[in-house]
């Protein structure tokens, strides 16, 4: 009976976690291309580095997963490079602190996915620092504020939240965004869409299938001031600030060496620096 109920119990959460945004949501159908995509680009890099492992202490190689799209913390410019804030970040506390790594652009799931299962030492990518995550990764010190955001087309006559009953939006697997959206879409009625990645999800409401996608608010405006035809109808949503993420209790030493490098980077107006190559205030 007892273990009767624990298959049960378990059935029940995982029907859960399948439905939720926790990572291994269905997927519409868009997002196995850009999947593909992302996986070679991630592929290439670690084929370049091949080989990470320790080489002693002071010669380690840590491995650290970014997003694809999430700009300006992350995203390809017209040169084909990543850049953004957090890359420029990494890069400037890694000379500071002296150590070396090798970046791999996985996409923000599958770099969550793959801290977990010890294929990456770190994590940066715009990662809000919830209570949740909190369990499971440790996070450095905050280094960015954030929050959620609802952007629509430009042409929309969607203006709140009641708009969106009866729709579908479209939100990020594993984010935020996507929490948020689920807190509030019973309240509201609408069906969530969930994408790989922040680029599908973007085109997917550009397109009129989604009327709308929840996201980080900063990321939405930088979105629109790069010529996105979305606006924001509607204030922000309080969300966490981003942090630099390690699987819980390990990788001590790069949490330590990000955090001194932040102070850093803050001290000397570097941090200030980095800020404002992306946003001008
Ligand atoms: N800040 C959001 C989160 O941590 C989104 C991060 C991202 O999409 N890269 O969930």
């Amino acid at each position: 009976m007892k273990r009767k109920m624990t298959a049960m119990t378990m059935a029940v959460l995982m029907a859960v976690s399948l439905s939720g945004c926790g990572g291994a949501a269905a997927e519409p159908t868009t997002a196995q291309d850009t999947t593909a995509a992302s996986t070679s680009k991630a592929e290439d890099t670690t084929a370049a580095d091949a080989g990470t492992e320790d080489k002693g202490d002071s010669g380690k190689v840590y491995k650290i997963a970014t997003d694809t799209t999430f700009a300006p913390f992350e995203f390809e410019d017209d040169n084909g490079e990543m850049v953004g804030i957090d890359l420029d970040l990494l890069k400037a506390i890694a000379e500071d602190q002296g150590f070396e790594y090798e970046l791999v652009v996985a996409g923000f799931s599958a770099a969550t996915t793959g801290l977990e299962a010890g294929e990456y030492d770190g994590v940066i990518a715009g990662m809000s620092i919830t209570d949740a995550r909190k369990e499971k990764y440790d996070f450095s010190e905050p280094y960015y504020d954030s929050g959620v955001g609802m952007a629509v087309n430009a042409d929309s006559d969607i203006a709140s939240y009641d708009d969106l009953n009866g729709k579908t939006v479209a939100a990020k697997i594993g984010t935020e965004g996507c929490t948020f959206a689920e807190s509030i879409a019973d309240q509201y009625g609408f069906t969530i869409m969930q994408f790989e990645d922040s680029s599908s999800m973007y085109q997917d409401v550009l397109a009129g299938n989604s009327v709308a996608c929840f996201e980080d608010y900063p990321v939405l405006g930088y979105e629109i001031s790069r010529g996105t035809a979305f606006k924001m109808p509607l204030d922000m949503e309080h969300g966490n600030s981003y942090g630099f993420a390690v699987l819980k209790g390990q990788n001590t030493e790069l949490l330590e060496m990000f955090d001194a490098g932040l102070k850093n980077m803050k001290d000397s107006g570097k941090y200030d620096e980095i800020l404002n190559t992306y946003i001008s205030k």
